[in-house]
């Protein structure tokens, strides 16, 4: 845990400082961050799980949560893949490299990674949705013995906004893993498929053993979701990886509530029978 200021259930508040030491332009409009605690005590202490994100902080703006997009086993140096959206992520955009943001965290639940053991691992992500599921496909990777079969199906709009290009080639050369792309618009140097994610299963049978991760627009997951369930894989063992608006990011704002559930403390990764009943109400 990266802050200072315990509150009565052990969680923090204070942000530390972090420094930026680089800053890679992805796509237009969205940059990786790479962060390094400035505290060597704390930065030696910090873990993180795959799936769990920060609160950043542009000092005398506010905060932002975003997902940890990098390997969990090199916490020293955090990834964070930040699209710019409004005020705070505006802010953002201006730091240069040696600049200061503030960090709290980690914080929410993580992919299901012990329960995935063993078994075959599906992720479907769309759009900047692949950002928080760079850490668990790191995990896997190097852990590849221990994994049945990986897919990875991810959608994008148009190519331009196509993320982490290097890392989808990387990883389609583990053993046991295929990548597959889809753009709804591509361009004449598209040379993967065109449409929607969901498109992509009728290239893949998925076996209803399989642990399966989502992460990006939630129409796409309520999609993705029903066409795994017919091909028989249970809702416990679908997960999706919900956004919601939060300040405190220690479940006492109410901002980012869907019902009984606090995204920053149940969630933000959900087993879909658990959120099912407030996931299939847009809008809550
Ligand atoms: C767990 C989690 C992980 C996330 N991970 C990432 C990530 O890895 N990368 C990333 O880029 N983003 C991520 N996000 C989203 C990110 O936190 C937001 O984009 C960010 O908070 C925007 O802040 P801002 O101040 O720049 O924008 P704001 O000024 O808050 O505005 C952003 C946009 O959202 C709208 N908006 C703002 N507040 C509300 C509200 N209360 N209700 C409805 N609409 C509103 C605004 O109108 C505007 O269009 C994550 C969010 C969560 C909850």
């Amino acid at each position: 845990m990266i802050a200072t200021g315990a509150t009565p259930n052990g969680l923090s508040f204070i942000p530390c400082p972090a420094e930026i030491v680089e800053k890679r332009p992805e796509t237009r409009g969205i940059y990786t961050f790479r962060l390094r605690v400035r505290d060597e005590a704390k930065r030696a202490a910090f873990r993180f799980r795959p799936g769990q994100f920060n609160m950043v902080y542009a000092f005398g703006v506010g905060e932002v949560p975003i997902s940890i997009a990098s390997d969990p086993d090199d916490p020293e140096l955090l990834d964070h893949t930040i699209r710019i959206v409004g005020n705070v992520t505006g802010v953002l955009e201006r730091l240069k490299v040696g600049d200061m943001v503030g960090l709290r965290g980690p914080y929410g639940s993580w992919w299901p990674v012990e329960e995935a053991r063993g078994r075959d691992v599906v992720v479907i992500t769309g759009g900047l949705g692949c950002a928080p599921v760079v850490s668990v496909i790191s995990y896997v990777v190097k852990r590849r013995a221990s994994f049945g079969a990986l897919r990875i199906l991810h959608g994008v709009k148009a190519p331009d906004q196509l993320l982490y290009r290097e890392r989808f080639d990387v990883w389609r050369n583990h053993p046991r893993t295929r990548v597959y792309l889809t753009a709804d618009r591509p361009d004449k140097n598209w040379r993967y498929r065109i449409g929607v994610v969901t498109n992509l299963f009728d290239e893949l049978e998925v076996d209803p053993t399989a642990v399966v991760m989502m992460c990006g627009p939630e129409g796409m997951m309520r999609a993705a979701s029903a066409h795994l369930f017919k091909s028989g894989v249970p809702a416990e063992r679908v997960y999706v990886s919900v956004e919601r608006n939060m300040k405190c990011a220690v479940g006492l704002c109410g901002h980012c509530q869907m019902g009984s559930e606090f995204v920053c403390k149940t969630g933000p990764v959900f087993r879909y029978d658990v959120i099912r009943h407030w996931f299939n109400h847009p809008g809550v």
